[in-house]
């Protein structure tokens, strides 16, 4: 059986912590899009770390965890994060796609170039480097894992690469040029480094299901964040969609049967955009402060993350466009202080309440509709089973299950494993 775990927002919703649990049952865990520009929170019995680019099966011992072709493979960075692990004393088993691409060090560059270039206009990038390795991608100049063992070829390609890198970076940003001799040593080490993983992972899980084994594909980002179908431009450079991971992956479309879209029980996005039910002032302050399991802060760039109400016009959208099979609802748990609990049913624009989502400049211009559920004003961590929540939490949860249309089949009431009430 095939299950993807995607985002039904704008990211961060907790698809870490799900992963996490799920794994227990999988034998493979597979990133199939994105990069080390999120990452994802997991708190457990070794500790609490942050993941970047491994996928979050590598707690687990039994588990087969795949870096797929869709990745934008940080080897600098995966190089930490593989560190942070085996320091904790944790073994693992990785597998790299021979397809994948990866970064190069004017990417991260020309990413940091780029936004001082826009100034006020600049998109909030993560400066990881995602959006200009994805132009290279797609423009077929970027190197797949396979041609860092052609040292010949490499060498051609990068003399090529640098000769236009180059001249961007001088008279675009008036910066110093990239050695290419440099870049071909750092890209030897790389080789190195990843060469035990380095496999046909298409093949490895065409295989496994072949074999029926349980495969589980973890999105980072979310819906809104989608190249295509998210907040465009304020998007990230490749689909987080679960219908992506076909591809990402190298994977029979037909064969994902559970698609478990992750929602939280407000909202919360990092970078620039549109974000209609966006609180700011003391009311953020606090609940930003109360969110998550330490605030409301990036995995991966320590940045204050924008919070706000329930979206239930995003969120549907959000998990329509997954395909969701299944929702689940994370951090339950932080709206307990809330007297009230605002649901946003409806975006008024030019005089009308829409129930579909709009387009970026629509959306920048839209006024929440809300409606209003009472608080239930206790903590609710500890609770074990669904039925044992305060009616007003059981209404909340209930109220946006109609709003979604898809059954909220877990609550997560709890940053920890445990923590998961089923319905
Ligand atoms: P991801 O990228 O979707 O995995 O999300 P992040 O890890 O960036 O953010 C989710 C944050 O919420 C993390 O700090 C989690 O530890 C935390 N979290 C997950 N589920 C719950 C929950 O039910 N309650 C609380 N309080 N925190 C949670």
């Amino acid at each position: 059986m095939i299950r993807a775990i995607v985002g039904a927002n704008w990211g961060d919703e907790g698809k870490g912590k799900i992963t996490d649990m799920c794994a227990d049952s999988s034998d493979i865990v597979v990133r199939f899009q994105g990069g080390a520009n999120a990452g994802h929170t997991i708190i457990n019995d070794k500790g609490r770390f942050a993941l970047h680019q491994l996928p979050s099966g590598v707690f687990h011992e039994h588990i087969t965890n795949v870096i797929a072709n869709g990745v934008a493979l940080n080897v600098a960075s995966l190089k930490e994060e593989i560190k942070q692990l085996t320091d904790a004393g944790i073994k693992f088993n990785l597998l790299i796609s021979d397809k994948a691409q990866v970064l190069m060090p004017h990417h991260v560059l020309m990413d940091v170039y780029e936004e001082e270039r826009l100034g006020d206009k600049k998109f909030g990038s993560t400066k990881s480097g995602i959006a200009p390795f994805f132009a290279d991608k797609y423009s077929k100049t970027g190197v797949q894992v396979w041609e860092l063992y052609d040292e010949e070829f490499l060498l051609e390609k990068l003399k090529t690469m640098y000769e236009k890198v180059n001249i961007q970076f001088k008279y675009l940003y008036d910066k110093e040029p990239v050695d290419y001799m440099e870049v071909f040593d750092i890209l030897k080490g790389y080789a190195e480094f990843i060469k035990p993983h380095v496999t046909d992972t298409s093949r490895f899980l065409r295989n496994a299901i072949k074999e029926g084994k349980n495969i589980l594909l973890e999105g980072q980002l979310g819906s809104l964040k989608d190249t295509d179908h998210g907040i465009y431009p304020y998007v990230t450079s490749s689909s987080t969609l679960a219908g992506y991971s076909a591809v990402g992956a190298g994977i029979p479309p037909y064969e994902i049967k559970n698609i478990t879209v992750i929602t939280k029980a407000y909202s919360s996005a990092v970078g620039a955009g549109p974000f209609v039910t966006e609180l700011f002032g003391d009311e953020a302050d606090e609940l930003r402060r109360r969110g998550g399991d330490k605030g409301e802060f990036g995995a991966t760039t320590g940045r204050p993350r924008r919070v706000g109400y329930f979206d239930a016009v995003a969120t549907r959208y959000g998990c329509e466009i997954q395909g969701a099979t299944e929702v689940c609802m994370t951090c339950l748990d932080v709206l307990s202080y809330m007297d009230t609990l605002h649901i946003c049913t409806g975006y008024e624009y030019d005089g009308k309440v829409y129930k579909d989502f709009l387009t970026t400049d629509k959306l920048y211009k839209s006024k929440p509709v809300y409606e209003t559920l009472p608080g239930w004003k206790s903590d609710i961590r500890g609770i074990k089973s669904y039925d044992e929540l305060p009616k007003e939490a059981k209404a909340y949860v209930e109220f946006i299950e109609k709003e979604l249309g898809v059954k909220i089949s877990m609550v997560s009431n709890g940053p920890k494993r445990e923590e998961i009430l089923y319905r």
